[in-house]
């Protein structure tokens, strides 16, 4: 009988909670209403869109008028970076990234430099820690936005926010962080660490797909941003389009749960990711990328000496794990990310990426790492296995 295979790449995207899914089923179906009509059925549904929205402001710490909605991160990345720059252009023509961005912010930088932006795209040292001083150094009277991933979606390393918050804001530069794959695993608190702006997305804490928040800290004066879709005047005419309803009110009950289940799920999970490396180990010369006392509890991106991992994926089919993340901007299907820590084609092509999360079980783990141990094995003592070019692609 066909068994499920293990689900260990929750960096990609997460399974829907079913008290989500609860949730959502009466806007699937009786309470069709556009949340802008003015008569009962759009009542019901703006009245739903808010008490989602206080959910994800609560999350975040922010208040509810600092939260708008857009399809996704990927939205919240470009709206982030185009808008801004449109906003203040006449302040100046320079923004500085990272190289360990999502594609999201990477592909919207290499467009922007197109049109006459200049990007400072900063380095990383060999766990992915960008170095604060190159950052200061950095930023010129010309800089108007600095935007900086929280928490890599390969790698797992947290960059240390609060301290990078201190420089921007020192030198009068707004702060844009990518909150994709930290919201749900850490604590995060816009206030405390004095964010400007922040992506989110909804189905990386199992919510439904195609749904994000893009949060935009009100202050005086206020933080000016264009459009990049114009239409109706939703979310504050920041984000024209009839609200998709459904998706809004599962996104605020995945953040209701995240919020209420953290501190369990967090520490649940990293049990689960201490455990799979502890017996992954037991392979010579494994390696495990990424910060290890700054990383994601639900990440683990290892190399694994002497196997192509395209191999290993056509070999352990009960586990379903990625090589990198889909949205890689270098050629080839190499990962731009482990390329910024100092990794080589081979050992690239070595490394494997997995994501864990509250739905998994000890059992599946344990049966997931010793299947993979021993594909490994028989990989790693075979002199025959065959060195594809066919390229996987990952989500
Ligand atoms: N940023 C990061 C760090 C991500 O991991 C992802 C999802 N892979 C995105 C942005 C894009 O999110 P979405 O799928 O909601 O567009």
């Amino acid at each position: 009988m066909f068994k499920e295979p293990t689900y260990l790449d929750n960096h990609s995207t997460t399974k829907l909670d079913p008290k989500v899914l609860d949730a959502m089923m009466p806007f699937l179906t009786n309470n069709y209403g556009n949340s802008a009509s003015q008569h009962y059925f759009g009542y019901v549904s703006s009245e739903a869109i808010s008490i989602a929205r206080k959910k994800i402001a609560v999350l975040i710490n922010s208040s509810d008028e600092e939260i708008i909605f857009t399809s996704g991160a990927t939205e919240s990345n470009n709206l982030a970076l185009k808008g801004i720059v449109d906003s203040y252009k006449s302040q100046g023509n320079h923004i500085i990234t990272t190289k360990i961005e999502h594609s999201s912010i990477i592909d919207v930088c290499k467009k922007l430099e197109q049109k006459g932006i200049i990007v400072t795209y900063l380095s990383v040292d060999k766990t992915g820690m960008i170095d604060l001083l190159e950052l200061q150094n950095s930023i010129t009277d010309k800089t108007i936005l600095v935007s900086i991933i929280f928490g890599n979606n390969e790698i797992g390393t947290i960059q240390q926010i609060q301290k990078i918050s201190d420089i921007c804001h020192s030198k009068g530069v707004l702060l844009h962080t990518d909150a994709t794959q930290v919201i749900g695993q850490l604590n995060v608190d816009v206030r405390e660490l004095n964010i400007d702006l922040m992506s989110f997305t909804s189905h990386k804490i199992h919510g439904p797909k195609g749904i994000g928040a893009l949060f935009i800290k009100q202050t005086t004066p206020k933080i000016l941003i264009s459009a990049l879709i114009d239409g109706g005047g939703h979310e504050k005419n920041i984000r024209s389009g009839t609200l998709n309803v459904p998706a809004i009110v599962g996104f605020g009950k995945a953040a209701e749960i995240a919020k209420s289940e953290l501190l369990t799920n967090s520490n649940f999970v990293k049990n689960l990711r201490d455990k799979f490396e502890t017996k992954l180990q037991l392979i010579d010369g494994i390696k495990i990328n990424g910060n290890i006392n700054s990383r994601l509890v639900n990440n683990s991106n290892i190399t694994i000496p002497n196997i192509k991992i395209k191999n290993l994926m056509r070999k352990v089919k009960s586990v379903a794990f990625s090589t990198h993340a889909a949205c890689s901007t270098m050629d080839g299907n190499i990962s731009h990310v482990l390329n910024a820590i100092g990794l080589n084609k081979n050992e690239i092509e070595s490394s494997a990426r997995f994501g864990f999360s509250k739905m998994n079980t000890e059992k599946e783990i344990i049966e997931a790492a010793d299947s993979l141990i021993n594909a490994i094995k028989e990989l790693q003592n075979s002199s025959t296995h065959i060195i594809s070019h066919t390229n996987i692609s990952n989500n």
